[in-house]
């Protein structure tokens, strides 16, 4: 499979029409699957944390969620198809669970939002399998909510503990299962539980949906002061 390295990262490079086509068949082959979706932010972590790197090597799929990646890969020459969204990506695996029967596991966010994301799944997919959900305030090794998931036995679980917990949490409980694709989903239940509004379509074809999330949560500034940084990064080590 073809990846295009950014630094020191190996990012999958498909389109999101292929990402979901390759899932659909690990899935139906019960084949274990860890998918990160990967922005500047989480890359730049990764540069800086050695137990989040190693981390990442355990990942089978590592996507280019955030347009900075994207644009990283044109300067070095390599350029990936298309940025692949988490939350879109995980639309689209929902759509896909409710089409075939496949069990949803909703893993993450404060209590009262994994509940109306809960139900506003729901509404949108009426005939989905949510065989189970739980808040994300937990011990990364709790191990009586693993347990209880792995009885549930699903196809799919989404982790939204936010980055690095989530990719902690998939690596330390993965190899307890017997089947499933396991996606870290960062904010994406307080997107479902309307907490917080995903840019309109408009912005995200301008590729501006950072902007929008910046003016709309002011305190993500700090966070986001890593994609300049990022860029400068890769332009010099394309030197
Ligand atoms: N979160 C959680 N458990 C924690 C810390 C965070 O479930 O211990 C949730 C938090 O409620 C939010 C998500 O993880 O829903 C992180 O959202 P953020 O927008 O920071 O994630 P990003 O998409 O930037 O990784």
């Amino acid at each position: 499979m073809s990846t295009v390295e950014i630094q020191k990262i190996k990012f999958n490079n498909n389109s999101m029409s292929e990402f979901i086509d390759i899932f659909d068949s690990r899935i139906h082959e019960q084949e274990k699957t860890f998918v990160v979706t990967a922005n500047p932010e989480l890359v730049s972590f990764a540069n800086k944390e050695p137990k989040y790197f190693n981390t990442l090597n355990h990942a089978d799929f590592i996507l280019p969620d955030g347009i900075g990646v994207v644009i990283a890969s044109k300067i070095i020459n390599q350029p990936l198809k298309e940025r692949v969204a988490g939350f879109d990506l995980m639309g689209e695996l929902l759509k896909k669970a409710e089409n075939q029967g496949l069990k949803v596991y909703l893993l993450g966010a404060k209590e009262s939002t994994i509940e109306k994301a809960y139900l506003n799944i729901k509404t949108q997919h009426p005939k989905l399998n949510i065989v189970g959900k739980h808040h994300g305030y937990i011990d990364v090794n709790d191990e009586e909510l693993v347990q209880e998931m792995i009885r549930l036995e699903p196809d799919l679980v989404f982790v939204g503990l936010g980055f690095p917990r989530q990719e902690y949490w998939i690596e330390n409980h993965l190899g307890k299962f017997k089947k499933g694709l396991f996606m870290g989903v960062g904010g994406s239940f307080d997107v479902w539980g309307g907490e917080v509004k995903r840019a309109p379509q408009k912005w995200i074809d301008l590729n501006l949906e950072w902007l929008y999330r910046l003016i709309k949560q002011p305190t993500r500034f700090k966070r986001m002061l890593v994609l300049p940084r990022f860029i400068m990064k890769v332009l010099v080590e394309r030197k």
